[in-house]
């Protein structure tokens, strides 16, 4: 009989390097004293993870499901809100940063919660550099530029952004409004000549609802004075990198009672979703 006290499962989607462990070796029970001693784990560059869903703000489902902790396990970057709307999350190279309501930027414990994130493990390539391009214009061309309209993929954008729109949601108590209730009361913010990183995740159109069909951009100045979910930016120059993924891990937050029981079928999820995230 197992002892799994003693023994540790290895994860089927892990990537193992040394000695034996190799692919002959994934979904057997090994020691962990094994694993230890010939084994490196590697974190898998390929799979886009996401916890709850963008149609899950729609009608106000906006418990924290997964701690920041948790998300951190699934990659170093990404993007995602605080329970109740709480500002606008972005992790760049493992440091989690929330753009608050009142536009301070903080970096959040392990023990903050969120009701929608996206994380991956970074392996960007660069792309190319860009000059002189509105966020249309790169929300245009970039799927065809890349031939990858009907995959996810991440992209970082980094450098001098002539001008940028950013808004952060206030946090909200229960009863929770809906989405559009709380986009009434986002705040908004600008500033013109502003060096920073975009990270924005593309999601193809058939899966808009689950996330945002098209590109969920979120931002951050260099120097923490603007940031958040970019609405409007252009870009003065800056490099352009990208990474492709070929699976979506979608997390479900099962042990919400909220989320179990709500029905979403008068839900106008679309159209909530291209009013508030677009
Ligand atoms: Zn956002």
């Amino acid at each position: 009989m197992t002892q799994f006290i003693e023994d540790v499962r290895v994860r089927p989607n892990a990537f193992w390097l040394g000695g034996k462990a190799q692919n002959a070796d994934l979904g057997k029970t090994q020691s962990k004293a094994q694993i230890g001693a010939r084994t490196r784990h590697i974190p898998n560059t390929r799979t886009l993870y996401q916890h709850g869903t963008l149609a899950l703000l729609v009608p106000g489902l906006l418990d924290g499901t997964i701690s920041m902790g948790e998300l951190l396990a699934h990659g170093d970057m990404g993007i995602g809100t605080g329970e109740g709307l709480n500002g606008e999350i972005i992790i760049l190279h493992g440091t989690p940063y929330q753009v608050r309501h009142d536009g301070s930027v903080v970096v959040v414990p392990d023990s903050f919660t969120l009701p929608f994130a996206n994380a991956h493990w970074a392996d960007f390539s660069t792309l190319c550099g860009i000059e002189d391009r509105s966020k249309s214009e790169l929300a245009g061309w970039l799927p065809k530029a890349t031939g990858l309209p009907n995959i996810f993929f991440a992209v970082t954008v980094t450098g001098r952004f002539s001008n940028m729109r950013t808004r952060a949601f206030a946090k909200q108590e229960q009863p929770y409004p809906t989405l559009e209730q709380t986009a009434q009361h986002q705040r908004l913010f600008t500033a013109e000549s502003t060096e920073g990183t975009l990270l924005a995740y593309y999601s193809p159109q058939v899966f808009n609802g689950v996330a945002v069909g098209g590109f969920h951009m979120h931002y951050l100045a260099d120097d923490h004075s603007i940031g958040g979910h970019a609405l409007d930016f252009r870009i003065d120059h800056a490099q352009v990198a990208m990474q492709r993924f070929d699976t979506l891990q979608e997390h479900l937050p099962v042990a919400s009672p909220s989320y179990s029981v709500h029905d979403f079928s008068d839900d106008d999820i679309a159209g909530a979703i291209a009013r508030a995230e677009s």
